[in-house]
Formats: C-alpha cells, sequence, structure tokens
C-alpha cells in the first residue's frame, strides 16, 4: 500500500491557538467535534510533540503543525468518510468558536471534556464554564479573549 500525505489547503493557527490555550496546566488537550450524523472528529494536542493528531469517527487522518498547516495521511478521497471530516475541518478553518458551538448543538455535550451541557451559556458556546476558565475562553459575560488578537 502506497502511503502518500497531502496538504489540507488552510491555516489552523486559530484552532491551535485554542489547544495550545489549555495546554498551559496539562500535556494532552483533547477536542471533539461532532457532525450532524453523530460522528466525531477528535484532535488531540500533545505538548511535548507540539503536534495535533486528527481523527475521524476513529480513523487517523493525519496531524496538525503548531503552525497551523495540517498533512493529510494517505487514505485517499476514496475513503467514505473523507466528505464528512472535510466539512468539520472547513468549519474549523472558519471559526473553530462556531465549530464547538455547533457541535455543542449535535451533541449536547462539552467540546472539550466531553461532559453533558445543561446551562444554558454552555450550550450556547459549546462548552463549560470550568473549560471556558481553562482555556480562558468567553463563557456567560466573561469575554477575555479574541483567538484572532493572538496573531
Ligand atoms: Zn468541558
Amino acid at each position: 500500500m502506497s502511503s502518500r500525505v497531502i496538504d489540507f489547503d488552510g491555516d489552523f493557527s486559530p484552532t491551535v491557538a485554542m489547544l495550545q490555550l489549555f495546554a498551559e496546566n496539562r500535556q494532552v488537550v483533547r477536542m471533539h467535534f461532532f457532525t450532524p450524523s453523530k460522528k466525531k472528529l477528535l484532535l488531540s494536542y500533545k505538548k511535548e510533540k507540539h503536534t495535533t493528531l486528527v481523527y475521524f469517527d476513529g480513523v487517523y487522518v493525519g496531524r496538525l503543525s503548531s503552525s497551523g498547516t495540517m498533512k493529510l495521511s494517505g487514505f485517499g478521497e476514496s475513503w467514505p468518510g473523507w466528505d464528512e471530516a472535510k466539512d468539520v475541518l472547513n468549519q474549523l478553518l472558519l471559526d473553530p468558536l462556531q465549530a464547538a458551538k455547533t457541535s455543542a448543538a449535535i451533541s449536547g455535550i462539552c467540546c472539550f471534556c466531553g461532559i453533558e451541557l445543561t446551562d444554558e451559556r454552555s450550550k450556547s458556546v459549546g462548552y463549560g464554564p470550568r473549560c471556558a476558565e481553562n482555556g480562558n475562553l468567553p463563557w456567560g459575560e466573561f469575554k477575555p479573549i479574541n483567538l484572532e488578537d493572538l496573531f
């Protein structure tokens, strides 16, 4: 089997910046994004390696570098999950916080820790107050960081 590695076109640095905010106090940060068919895109950021491994529906898709470029592994566009995976990746490119919100509306769980969201303020952003605090992300009235200001 040939394994080719191709670039996914686009700059994921806002997504990487969000993961890095959480990595202040831990080694591994995971984010889950659900599609309308309830399949999961998992981002697993490892602080010591400065890379984020990307899985979709349990299949390894590729990796994000710390600079926000993405290398796809060589499953090719014939892989049945690819279109759906690509949709979520494109959402992350446009706006990772919006992607978190969309995912929470589908799954009802926090995109960072997987706990069920019950509070309307949590549902409206896609993560709970503790994760918001850990990642220094907006929650409720608290809006400390504009991700775009990081670049
Ligand atoms: Zn959480």
